[in-house]
């Protein structure tokens, strides 16, 4: 039995159509888990896996910052400066998950990392009260 060129193409049209939605699935499948790894890295010269660095490495030191240039989280913008060709890009106080927190990984603004009052709202992790005395560097100030 012959096929005819009609049934040639559908079957070609077929494999094209599968192979589009393979590559699909693994374009968002490759997308997903960058989104995920870009999210809770946190870069820097890291002493532990909950974002102490050789700069700051107290018990209450687990924040870490999102630079608006490079998008990275850093555990301390002398990490950033010295990682990277830029210096440390100050957030917007409102900008949603720009400030982390080590211990749990929740994300949220600067306004509301203030709002805590020096501590985790998710694990109660305690936070170094003297990061304020870094405010400038990490977020937007209206009145410098
Ligand atoms: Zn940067
Ligand atoms: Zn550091
Ligand atoms: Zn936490």
């Amino acid at each position: 039995m012959e096929k005819s060129a009609e049934d040639t193409v559908v079957a070609i049209m077929d494999k094209v159509e599968v192979k589009y939605r393979q590559y699909k699935i693994q374009q968002v499948y490759v997308e997903t888990c960058n989104e995920a790894s870009n999210q809770s890295i946190i870069y820097g010269n890291l002493t532990d896996s909950q974002g102490r660095c050789t700069h700051y490495h107290s018990p209450l030191d687990v924040i870490a910052n999102k630079c608006s240039v490079c998008r990275k989280f850093y555990s301390c913008y002398k990490c950033h400066n010295e990682n990277e060709s830029h210096s440390f890009g100050s957030i917007p106080p409102e900008e949603a998950s720009s400030v982390m927190c080590g211990v749990c990984g929740l994300q949220f603004s600067y306004s509301e990392y203030e709002q805590m009052g020096g501590a985790c709202k998710n694990c109660g992790a305690d936070f170094n009260p003297k990061c304020s005395l870094h405010k400038c560097i990490y977020s937007d100030q209206k009145d410098k």
